[in-house]
């Protein structure tokens, strides 16, 4: 379905879980959700049933994600169940990949051939401090995991942090010469836990061409997502880059996002949500709401206005 900016939106992102196994410090608070205000997830009935209507205004595009989308139980399932509804044509999850030599077999055999993993620093002690708890050995072996499996493309997202990792751009960037995957910086964005941390630790994704200028432009044919490709001659892998902040790419935009209670966000930079359960009990069917859904897509996002803070945080969101 076309919106009213004439944008055709084809992808849905599902936020399966606001849990976590980590606790990245830009995206949830130290103490995870507080059970009071853990929110009653969406069923697999329900999201299901919101794809299969969504496949009929030509969502044909999903992404799992979180939270980290592994700790919700009955993951390998949901995913199968997914790829079975006909018309969708591209399954993939965004995870932090530290249960992935867990689940990576269990998830290929069930559909899901492709991967996101979320990977900010080859620093052991730097990974610890921005994901709270977590070992980098453990994401390494998620992403062996998955190239194990034959899962491919592997993109690895890297939000880049002024002070942080800037000073590791080069090594990213190496990390595709001989690894075939992509290597995706994003911008850091201000919303919920990030909000005051983004301040003063936002650095523009420019930085990565003024660190590595032999980075070459990839020509694409066919545009398919936000990122810029970038690679070095003769790697292997690319290098992308995402700029929500300093390039916004709204009138690219061809998603919408459901949070883990059941929200459709139309905009992510924005707090309008529709509540997917208040609309069924007033008797709208899923594809009289995702219609709805797709009709508020504002034409862009305020965020460079500093129009206003956005309340929920990541997690809840999924990225
Ligand atoms: N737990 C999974 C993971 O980390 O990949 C999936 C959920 S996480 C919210 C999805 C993506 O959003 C991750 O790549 C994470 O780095 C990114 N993210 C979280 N907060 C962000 C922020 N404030 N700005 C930019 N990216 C953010
Ligand atoms: Fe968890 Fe992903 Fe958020 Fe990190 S970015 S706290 S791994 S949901």
């Amino acid at each position: 379905m076309k919106d009213h900016y004439g944008r055709r939106i084809n992808y849905m992102r599902i936020s399966v879980t606001d849990l976590c196994n980590l606790r990245c410090v830009y995206c949830m608070p130290e103490e995870g959700v507080q059970k009071h205000l853990h929110k009653k997830n969406m069923s697999f009935e329900e999201i299901i049933a919101l794809i299969k209507a969504g496949t009929q205004l030509g969502i044909d595009k999903i992404r799992l994600t979180g939270g980290e989308p592994l700790v919700r139980n009955g993951i390998v399932e949901l995913v199968q169940a997914i790829g079975q509804i006909e018309g969708i044509k591209d399954l993939t999850m965004t995870t932090n990949g530290i249960l992935l030599p867990k689940y990576a077999k269990d998830l290929k055999n069930a559909g899901l051939n492709r991967v996101n993993i979320s990977l900010d620093t080859f620093d052991e002690k730097k990974y610890h401090q921005i994901t709270r708890w977590g070992k980098l050995d453990d994401v390494m072996a998620g992403i062996e995991a998955a190239m194990a499996v034959g899962m491919s493309p592997i993109k690895i997202n890297t939000v880049l942090i002024n002070g942080f990792n800037d000073d590791e751009i080069k090594k990213f960037v190496n990390f595709t010469i001989d690894n075939p995957v992509d290597v995706r910086f994003i911008e850091l964005m201000p919303l919920g836990e990030s909000s005051n941390y983004a301040q003063n630790k936002y650095i523009s994704n420019a930085e990565v061409l003024k660190a590595v200028p032999e980075l070459l432009a990839v020509l694409e044919p066919e545009k398919t997502g936000p990122a810029e490709y970038y690679q070095l001659s003769g790697a292997k892998g690319r290098v992308g880059l995402i700029n929500p902040i300093s390039k916004h790419f709204c009138s690219e935009c061809n998603r919408i996002r459901v949070t883990t209670d059941g929200k459709i966000k139309p905009c992510l930079h924005s707090d309008f949500e529709i509540d997917i359960l208040k609309l069924r009990e007033e008797g709208l069917t899923y594809l009289q709401i995702l219609e709805k859904a797709i009709g508020a897509k504002p034409e862009r996002h305020l965020l460079e206005d500093n129009e206003k803070q956005m309340v929920r945080n990541m997690n809840e969101i999924g990225g």
